[in-house]
């Protein structure tokens, strides 16, 4: 069986970064979750749905064809769109995109099949607790609301996407409400995961205290 490290948090938590450093560092594919929700929130776009055609929205979840390459680039049928995913648009719609439960089933499956045939660090919301809990290292990776703001619009200015600090304020905010209430894949801590809060912590500091963990276990 494959090895597994599953990294659940909220958004701007430091998940993405973290895992693209655990990645190199431990020799495993990193499998960015959140990136399958929001492809499937970009077609809806592209195809001029609106998340009141949620029958269409579920079809076209199912028919997806969505990829990683070797540098965690993203292409959705065989489009590389890996800068477009994080656009403000998608951004704005993406959480209650993956809100809709058949969507998820749809993306789970697809999830799993990706983790297959890999040692993989896989992140997102629901991956200690729904999409592979038999993982050999869980981990929750949290962080202030504040922390998580500063860090998003320091991200955001990098990869010029054009978001002011106050519409990042209220993204994050109602994201975290809805990922913490899903009807299914909610995001929430267990007794099984290892807690890290990083509101004080540099992204090194997070990757040393994880791969020493996952060396000594
Ligand atoms: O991690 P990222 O911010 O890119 O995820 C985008 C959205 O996809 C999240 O706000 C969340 O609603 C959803 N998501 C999810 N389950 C996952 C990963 C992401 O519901 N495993």
């Amino acid at each position: 069986m494959s090895k597994i490290v599953a990294i659940d948090g909220p958004a701007g938590s430091g998940k993405g970064t973290v895992a693209e450093i655990l990645s190199k560092k431990c020799n495993l594919v990193n499998i960015d979750t959140g990136a399958t929700y929001r492809c499937v929130a970009l077609a809806m776009l592209r195809n001029n749905l609106t998340l009141d055609d949620r029958d269409k929205i579920i079809e076209l979840s199912k028919n997806i064809d969505i990829k990683f390459g070797l540098n965690n680039e993203v292409y959705l049928n065989g489009e590389d769109v890996t800068k477009e995913i994080r656009s403000k648009e998608v951004t704005q719609i993406v959480s209650q995109v993956s809100s809709i439960v058949e969507v998820r089933k749809n993306m789970v499956e697809l999830q799993r099949n990706l983790a297959k045939d890999y040692d993989a660090v896989m992140e997102g919301r629901d991956i200690t607790t729904v999409v592979l809990p038999n993982a050999n290292y869980k981990f929750y990776l949290d962080a202030s609301l504040e922390a998580r703001v500063n860090r998003r619009v320091k991200q955001n200015k990098e990869k010029n996407i054009d978001m002011s600090y106050d519409e990042i304020y209220e993204n994050i905010k109602a994201r975290d409400y809805n990922d913490m209430h899903k009807e299914v894949g909610s995001l929430m801590r267990t007794d099984d995961q290892i807690y890290i809060d990083s509101t004080n912590m540099t992204i090194d500091e997070v990757v040393d205290k994880m791969v020493n963990i996952i060396v000594s276990k």
